[in-house]
């Protein structure tokens, strides 16, 4: 047989049959593992039947063992192996007093003022998480009351949901709080009648020089009834914006002085601001602590997980909380996560939108959804990386990289493998003996999904082949030096001009050069280029060749450009356009 003295060969069989055989009660399948070895061994691609024989012999061998007997040798001669399997997959901490609730409700509430970045998908995640791992319910609501300031937009309402369909998050239920203003209306009345809150008209700096010495204002102290018929005076237009304020009633000698009576309704002139949705419907708006700590009770929310610059939000709510005979959800403050040299400032996003130094909210420079979507992150990456860092209450600060190696994980098992050549030079390999046809598999373990190929003949009496290789692959040879064309064929550099290169061919097999460490470079045969452009992640673009059979990719392939990187494809047409992942 061919390969009868190959012990290395026979080693690596022998290696693969025993990790299968633990894996499957001691019976290794000698059918799978065919395509593993030949990932391996690509050089015995032509060689399947013979191959498979001598699989069969070793598997028999091993599987005359017992399972004991190949658990000992795994376990001794490849350890590393063993422990990989037996690593599970982190799980979120059991939420506090779970049990006490019928059902855990929880929220993810955003202001539609933007598009959603990284810097959200801690509380989209834990927060679907949670309802999920309960069988709870998760709730979107968006937080659209402030038509002045933190102006909503009609677009990123749909642009929310779009990224959390993406996300996997599945909203059981929506409210959009600008369609709730006649509720906050009718609990605020509440608060003042039983003389919990009042309308306070005092300049704000007034305000607080009293507040922070722990002294009441004289609003204050107005009857509810006074206090009442001010509340209707806002609604009915008797002010103008910033002339009177709701504040919620707290102890005065809380500690924090931002605590202290905090405001909770304010005038918006909408015939100047109008909002997106209800124009100038309204003129009282409620701020962030009214309205969102009645929602959170009004939708049944038992869990709050959010980040801790909260924290003193849920104390002023909960003075709100106490007024109305209500009980605080539990809250869960997790840390601050910052992702290294990402930019996730929504104006600074929204700004460079607008004056064009970004493409869009896409732009690969972006730390948003839409744009890691684009450049192939996978949401199972990113919720992956969240759910190992959970909810503790430290600040964690992750790299770019962090998340690459989540997603390089996924992709590496769903990608197919093509060649992209960028900065194509010319390279000539002279005394090609014959055609080749260079079987070339989509994914090395996977044979299964196929092959792309590409056939090579040798034309004229130099019996001449013209391929397109990279210039930084060009400008790595040195005459005399052997290259291996990625499972074509072995040559030896001849010579070297600037943009073109002559070698001649010296043999096949990869055998011949594997022991001297040839490098392996990917080529595209003269003719059957693809123009492809990849647009990395600083927006800059990365000219070149993909093999044609990328012509038959749909967008939103993800692929892997052998030493290259993982890129998204977006675009099938004349050219190739692609997204950088990373490495
Ligand atoms: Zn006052």
């Amino acid at each position: 047989m061919a390969f009868e003295n190959d012990t290395e060969l026979k080693e690596l069989i022998r290696k693969s049959a025993l990790l299968n055989a633990v894996s499957h009660d001691g019976k290794a399948q000698a059918g799978a593992m065919v395509g593993k070895i030949l990932g391996e061994r690509q050089d015995l691609r032509t060689k399947a039947k013979e191959l498979s024989s001598i699989i069969n012999t070793i598997v028999n061998e091993v599987n005359s063992l017992s399972i004991a007997e190949q658990k000992a040798i795994v376990e001794k001669n490849w350890p590393e192996t063993q422990k990989k399997e037996k690593a599970e997959e982190k799980r979120l901490p059991p939420l506090p007093n779970a049990d006490k609730y019928a059902q855990i409700v929880t929220r993810f509430s955003p202001n539609p003022d933007c598009v959603l970045h990284l810097g959200s998908a801690r509380a989209i995640i834990l927060s679907y998480e949670y309802a999920r791992m309960y069988n709870g319910k998760f709730i979107l609501r968006f937080e659209d009351t402030d038509p002045k300031v933190k102006r909503p937009s009609l677009i990123f309402y749909d642009s929310i949901r779009q990224d959390l369909k993406w996300l996997g998050c599945k909203v059981d239920e929506e409210y959009i709080q600008s369609d709730r203003l006649p509720i906050y209306y009718d609990y605020t009345e509440r608060l003042i009648r039983d003389g919990n809150a009042y309308v306070c008209e005092c300049p704000t700096e007034e305000f607080r020089r009293k507040i922070i010495v722990k002294e009441p204002c004289p609003c204050r102290s107005q009857s509810a009834s006074e206090s009442l018929e001010h509340w209707n005076l806002m609604l009915g237009g008797g002010y103008a914006e910033g002339q009177a304020v709701v504040r919620v009633k707290t102890d005065l000698e809380n500690p924090n002085p931002a605590v202290r009576d905090w405001p909770a309704l304010r005038l918006i002139n909408t015939k100047k601001y109008p909002h997106p949705r209800v124009g100038s419907k309204y003129i009282v708006w409620p701020l962030y602590n009214l309205a969102a700590g009645l929602d959170d009770h009004l939708m049944g929310m038992t869990h709050i997980i959010r980040g801790k610059e909260h924290y003193t939000n849920m104390v002023r709510q909960k003075y709100m909380y106490e007024h109305l005979g209500w009980k605080y959800p539990e809250a869960i403050h997790y840390g601050r996560l910052k992702i290294t040299g990402t930019f996730l400032s929504k104006s600074k996003i929204i700004q460079g939108v607008k004056e064009g130094i970004y493409t869009g909210f896409d732009d690969p420079r972006l730390g948003t959804f839409a744009a890691l979507r684009k450049r192939g992150i996978t949401a199972e990456a990113i919720k992956k990386m969240i759910i190992d860092v959970g909810t503790k209450s430290n600040d964690v600060t992750l790299s770019w990289e962090n998340l690459y190696s989540y997603n390089r994980k996924i992709l590496d098992a769903t990608s197919n493998r093509y060649f992209f050549v960028p900065e194509p030079v010319e390279l000539k390999v002279l005394q090609v003996p014959k055609t080749f046809q260079a079987k070339l598999a989509l994914h090395p373990e996977n044979p299964e999904r196929g092959f792309r190929e590409n056939t090579v003949t040798p034309k004229d009496a130099d019996k001449e082949v013209n391929f397109w290789v990279s210039i930084k692959d060009a400008e790595a040879m040195e005459p005399e030096q052997i290259v291996r064309l990625m499972e074509l064929f072995n040559i030896k550099i001849e010579n070297k001009k600037n943009s073109s290169m002559t070698a001649t061919f010296t043999s096949e097999s990869y055998e011949d050069v594997r022991k001297i460490k040839v490098q392996l470079i990917q080529w595209i045969p003269k003719g059957e280029e693809f123009p492809c452009q990849v647009v990395m992640p600083d927006a800059s673009v990365a000219e070149g060749f993909a093999e044609s059979a990328c012509k038959k990719l749909k967008p939103d392939a993800i692929i892997q450009f052998e030493r290259f990187g993982f890129t998204r494809i977006n675009e099938v047409n004349q050219k190739l356009i692609a997204y950088y992942a990373h490495k």
